[in-house]
C-alpha cells in the first residue's frame, strides 16, 4: 500500500455505485490516474465542489500494487476551475482541455511537461485569454509534448526544406507541411499571417492580452493532426463545432 500526496488536475468523473464516483486525474509525477472517490455524489461529501473538470487540486490517494485503481481520499481545492466554467466558450473549453489531457496523457508516467501545459493554459484563461486563443495554444502544444506536431520548416514528403518566407501548405493525409509539388491531393493553405501566429505559439508563452490573427487556420492544422492520429475527434470538439454552426 503507497499513500501519495499530490497537486491534479481534474479530468473527469464517472458514476460508480450509489454514492461513489471513479475519478481521472493528472499528477506531474504520476501522470494519468483513476481513483475511486467513495461517498462523493452524497450530499455531504468531502469533496463537494473539488471535482469539476481542470480544478486543481491536492488530493491524497492510496495505491495497491498491481490495481489500476487507487483510492481517492480527499481532494483540497487549489484552484477552482468554476469562474472560468461560467462563461459558455470558456466552460467548453474546460471540458475539451480534460478530455485532451486524458487522450495524450500516459497512464502513470511522469506528466510534467503536460501538467504545466495545464496550469499554463489555466493561468491565460484566468487572466482573461479568450477561448479561441487559448484553445488554439493548447491544441498545439498538446501535439507538440506528444511528439506529434508537423514541423514548419521541413516537408513531410521529401524531408527537404520549405520556404522560410510565404504561406504553409499542410497536408492531413500525411499529415505535415509539404512542397507545393510534394502534396498529394488536397492541401490547406496556411497564411502568412497564420504561419507567424503559429511561430509565436511555438517559441512564446501564452500572452492574454494578444489578439493574433489567423488563429482559426492554426486551430484546424491542429484538429486536423490530432483527428489523423486518433482517427477519431474529441467528443468535446464535436460539442463546440455545433454550438458555432459548423
Ligand atoms: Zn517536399
Amino acid at each position: 500500500m503507497h499513500h501519495h500526496a499530490s497537486d491534479a488536475f481534474i479530468l473527469g468523473t464517472y458514476p460508480l455505485r450509489e454514492r461513489d464516483r471513479i475519478v481521472v486525474f493528472l499528477t506531474r509525477d504520476a501522470g494519468k490516474k483513476r481513483g475511486v472517490a467513495r461517498g462523493s455524489r452524497g450530499p455531504k461529501s468531502a469533496f463537494s465542489g473539488a471535482l469539476e473538470p481542470m480544478t486543481e487540486a491536492r488530493v491524497l490517494y492510496f495505491e495497491k500494487e498491481g490495481r489500476e485503481l487507487v483510492s481517492l481520499n480527499s481532494a483540497d481545492v487549489i484552484r477552482s476551475s468554476f469562474p472560468i466554467a461560467k462563461d459558455l466558450d470558456r466552460g467548453l473549453l474546460l471540458s475539451a482541455f480534460a478530455e485532451s489531457l486524458q487522450t495524450f496523457v500516459s497512464d502513470s508516467e511522469p506528466a510534467e511537461p503536460f501538467y504545466r501545459l495545464a496550469r499554463h493554459a489555466l493561468d491565460g484563461l484566468f487572466a482573461g485569454a479568450p477561448a479561441d486563443l487559448a484553445a488554439a495554444y493548447f491544441d498545439v502544444w498538446i501535439l507538440k509534448l506528444s511528439g506529434l506536431f508537423p514541423s514548419p520548416a521541413e516537408c513531410a514528403v521529401c524531408g527537404a526544406p520549405l520556404a522560410v518566407a510565404g504561406p504553409l501548405l499542410f497536408d492531413e493525409s500525411r499529415p505535415g507541411f509539404v512542397h507545393p509539388e510534394c502534396r498529394s491531393g488536397e492541401a490547406q493553405r496556411v497564411s502568412v499571417t497564420a504561419r507567424e501566429t503559429l511561430r509565436r505559439i511555438l517559441s512564446s508563452p501564452l500572452d492574454p492580452e494578444a489578439r493574433p490573427p489567423g488563429l482559426l487556420e492554426v486551430s484546424t492544422v491542429a484538429r486536423r493532426a490530432r483527428r489523423h492520429f486518433l482517427g477519431h475527434e474529441l467528443k468535446s470538439q464535436r460539442v463546440l463545432a455545433e454550438l458555432k454552426g459548423e
